[in-house]
């Protein structure tokens, strides 16, 4: 199967530890697609690994051969993935509006009474510009060891390729979403979504995960504003921040939106460069359950607060957020499969309801 990719914001390329990067690396593209593959299969409630607490291990003589069900498909140790993507052509080139370093258009006073502007480095290491353009990867289902046989765990690359446009409908590819690279479009059409669906719902369980990114605590964004300019990305960022930089602690704003100060902490909340000239896509994850919480805030409040600053700075296009009378198009729907086969676009009638 081979996919046409076309870059709308600029892609991270990866790869920065092998010295000179000079094209597009599978792994910034692989890292994203098992991100948002775990975010799904939570809301479906199957079984996914913490890597940040206990990777899967192969070890055939266990159940499932010790393997989650990302891991089986994206594999661990001793397992291979069960497929393989490679760049097959890469037109891209280094983005040139990719600047080292970008001031936001807000200003204030610090503890000792400096106007500051918030400013943004990036990237590091300007060998790994961020690149624009269009590519075309290849995927290919591969068998790993001692599953030679059983034609009913053949994997499909479509599911893969389902994953790849609801990412191109929703978020982005690559890594460092949070500097908002990585938006993207199929240019060759749409990819059907059913072998995605069918293949994750036949891993469904009833596992909970209120501390994890799962698409049931998931919203999905897009924002509108005219003439929009490529530090807006920066100030929504630094607008967003000051939503939870109040009373009691700062510890909420970094559990919210990141800080790479101290205890380095990944932001939940992300946002893209503008494409189009006009849109720009925020999208997050907020868990049900938090210490930082502190019972002045909950996941509801503080979705909520992100929701009304959207809303009222910008023209909010759409809004997607499971079970939430903000949903834009299925408000207060509690049917984590309906939503589910909103957000991939697949008929009612296939599916029903
Ligand atoms: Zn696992």
């Amino acid at each position: 199967m081979e996919v046409e990719i076309r870059t709308l914001t600029p892609l991270w390329t990866g790869g920065a530890e092998s010295g000179a990067v000079d094209r597009v690396h599978e792994t910034a593209i692989i890292g994203s697609l098992r991100w948002w593959y775990e975010a799904i299969l939570r809301g479906l409630g199957g079984k996914v690994c913490d890597p940040t607490m206990q990777k899967c291990l192969y070890d055939p003589s266990k159940r499932n051969h010790g393997l989650c069900d990302v891991c089986k498909v994206f594999g661990a140790t001793g397992w291979r993935r069960r497929f393989r993507i490679s760049i097959i052509c890469d037109r891209t080139e280094p983005d040139p509006t990719v600047k080292p370093l970008v001031k936001a258009d807000r200003s204030y006073v610090d503890r000792r009474g400096r106007k500051r502007t918030p400013t943004w480095y990036f990237p590091e290491n300007l060998k790994d510009k961020p690149r624009s353009g269009s590519l075309t990867i290849r995927i290919q289902s591969t068998t790993p060891k001692g599953l030679e046989t059983g034609a009913k765990l053949e994997f499909q690359p479509a599911i893969i390729g389902g994953l790849l446009q609801f990412m191109a409908d929703w978020v982005t590819i690559g890594a460092r979403a949070q500097m908002g690279f990585g938006v993207f479009e199929l240019p060759g059409g749409r990819l059907d979504t059913a072998p995605l669906y069918d293949w994750l719902t036949a891993n469904a369980g009833t596992r909970t995960y209120t501390r994890m990114p799962s698409l049931r605590n998931i919203f999905l964004a897009r924002i509108r504003l005219e003439n929009v300019k490529m530090q807006e990305t920066f100030n929504l960022k630094y607008d967003l921040r000051q939503l939870f930089s109040g009373q009691q602690n700062t510890s909420l704003r970094h559990f919210i939106m990141g800080t790479t100060k101290g205890q380095r902490m990944a932001a939940k909340v992300k946002m893209s460069r503008p494409y189009g000239n006009r849109l720009m896509r925020v999208w997050g994850w907020i868990p049900e359950q938090a210490e930082v919480y502190q019972g002045f805030w909950d996941r509801d409040s503080v979705v909520g607060a992100i929701h009304e600053h959207l809303r009222t700075r910008y023209s909010l296009e759409v809004w997607r957020e499971m079970n939430s009378p903000r949903d834009t198009e299925t408000p207060n729907n509690g049917d984590f499969r309906e939503f589910l086969r909103s957000l991939l676009r697949l008929e009612e009638k296939r599916y029903g309801t």
